[in-house]
């Protein structure tokens, strides 16, 4: 079956005790068992697995072309179970440019489990390549990355891996499964965090990772996620599963929008650069029309003139909205530096978008005026 098919029809059985369509929410802690804890219905704690959520797994795995799949509380609590699920000794490799928090589970957690982390720059697949040690166990990438939306070559990454032994991981976040899917290019998982693209309308909060095999990093992260206890709430899965069966709609008008904006700002005479691999002019254009169908919502560009120049335009705007975040119904704007805090490595002149399903017209008008 088609994407759109299955992002409408996967894990959505209608419920097998009454036949509503729509999931029914399980808030039930816990599942009555047989007299040594047997589980003929296999429930038994909710913070092992829960009926809503195994429906949103189920869902995920299918839009990824994954085995299985496991539902996080957050992104990072998706991300952090993925990294403890290695062992001790182990090395990863990850982008320069990547979503701040996964930076700082590199710099600041990753040494207390006892795994070094190296970051390259993932557009440089000679740099990958010169990073992987004989201890590297995984590629952690992001593409498109955060907030600078380069693009990694996901087939070449993959390659790079399976010649060290490694795992290709991929944020896939700002491109949802909808547009590009990680593992049919050779990953062996994908981590998203569901509070932007999959939830779709800023209002719930929750995190994801596919896997290509149900084996032992699968295991290892579930077993994680049980007792480190990182897990989706009933209704958080239920919110996240009733996004995705909009998603492919909402993601193609977005992409569609955000290509009408990226035009815009790259003709508009107080804009430095723009960063959208939906332009001709953006270095990863032609691997992302290769590993991509569409270049998504998310762009970012720079203002001349600098941070005050940059304050200044989003602090005019009118129809976007100054907020964090992204993948929403409404279209976002962010100084991100500010956002990312002391120390952010991003340019103090570059403001970060997340493009809404508003009409586009809308959107380049109202950044003209705030661009003055
Ligand atoms: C938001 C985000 C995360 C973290 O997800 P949370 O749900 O906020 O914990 C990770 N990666 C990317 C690319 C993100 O945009």
């Amino acid at each position: 079956m088609r994407f759109e098919t299955r992002a409408v029809h996967a894990g959505g059985t209608p419920d097998a005790a009454t036949g509503s369509v729509a999931p029914p929410i399980h808030l039930s802690t816990t599942f009555e068992h047989g007299p040594a804890a047997e589980t003929p219905l296999g429930y038994m704690y909710i913070r092992d697995a829960n009926p809503t959520q195994t429906r949103l797994e189920e869902t995920l795995a299918a839009l990824e072309g994954g085995e299985t799949a496991l539902a996080f509380g957050s992104g990072m609590g998706a991300a952090a179970a993925f990294f403890q699920a290695l062992p001790p000794g182990a090395h990863v490799v990850y982008p320069s440019d990547v979503y701040y928090g996964v930076r700082a589970l590199a710099t600041e957690f990753l040494p207390r489990w006892g795994i070094e982390a190296t970051a390259v720059d993932m557009t440089d697949l000679a740099a990958v390549r010169a990073a992987v040690r004989p201890s590297t166990r995984l590629l952690w990438a992001e593409s498109p990355s955060n907030p600078l939306m380069q693009i990694a070559d996901l087939s070449a990454l993959a390659e790079i891996a399976r010649g060290a032994s490694a795992l290709l991981a991929v944020d896939g976040t700002f491109a949802t499964p909808a547009l590009q899917r990680p593992l049919e290019l050779g990953a062996d998982a994908v981590h998203h965090s569901t509070t932007k693209y999959l939830g779709g309308h800023s209002d719930v909060q929750g995190g994801a990772l596919v896997f290509r095999k149900a084996g032992e990093v699968f295991e290892k992260a579930a077993h994680v996620r049980k007792i480190v206890g990182g897990v989706a709430s009933p209704f958080n899965s239920w919110l996240v599963l009733r996004g995705v069966r909009t998603l492919a709609c909402r993601v193609e008008r977005q992409s569609a929008n955000a290509l009408a904006v990226a035009r815009s700002l790259e003709a508009h005479p107080a804009v430095e650069a723009v960063h959208y691999p939906g332009l001709a002019s953006h270095p990863g254009h032609a691997i992302a029309r290769r590993q991509m169908s569409a270049f998504g919502g998310m762009l970012s560009f720079r203002v001349r003139g600098g941070r005050d120049a940059a304050l200044r335009a989003t602090s005019r705007l009118k129809v976007f909205v100054n907020a964090t975040s992204l993948g929403g119904t409404e279209s976002l704007i962010e100084h991100r530096a500010s956002s990312e805090g002391p120390g952010s490595p991003t340019p103090q002149n570059l403001l970060r978008v997340s493009i809404g399903l508003e009409h586009p017209d809308d959107l380049v008008e109202d950044l003209a005026q705030a661009l003055g």
